[in-house]
């Protein structure tokens, strides 16, 4: 059992989401109706409305959208520091944030990452995305 914080599931989508998460399954949602893919998991698609989806899991693989670099994060991440923490763009489309795994000079937009699902558990739902070459 950790001391990091727990998302807190309010909807049943929600609840599945989280628990496929620490299961090591991340996944975006896919719309029936219009084919588009979303995240986070909502009761209804955000363009078409439709509530007719699925969850569809995900490569894990990705393109550093944008970046920051923490270097005094609240206690609980503490040992974590310096974190850097990006939203990545899936190559399924959808944008996810999370942290990555490296030496804060790396880190680039543009930079190939892959997500690391071997420390996912229900007592650590992280998303940490590791660099590419
Ligand atoms: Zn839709």
């Amino acid at each position: 059992m950790t001391d990091r914080p727990m998302p807190s599931a309010t909807t049943d989508h929600e609840r599945q989401y989280w628990q496929r998460v620490a299961d090591g399954d991340v996944c975006i949602v896919r719309c029936h109706a219009c084919g588009s893919a979303s995240h986070p998991p909502r009761r209804y698609c955000p363009v078409c409305y439709s509530d007719d989806w699925t969850f569809e899991s995900i490569t894990g693989t990705g393109t550093v959208y944008g970046h920051t670099c923490i270097h005094r994060p609240t206690r609980t991440f503490e040992a974590d520091a310096p974190l850097v923490s990006a939203i990545v763009t899936l190559d399924e489309g959808p944008r996810l944030m999370g942290q990555v795994d490296c030496d804060p000079a790396a880190i680039e937009v543009g930079r190939r990452v892959c997500l690391d699902t071997s420390t996912l558990s229900s007592d650590d739902v992280r998303l940490v995305f590791e660099l590419q070459e």
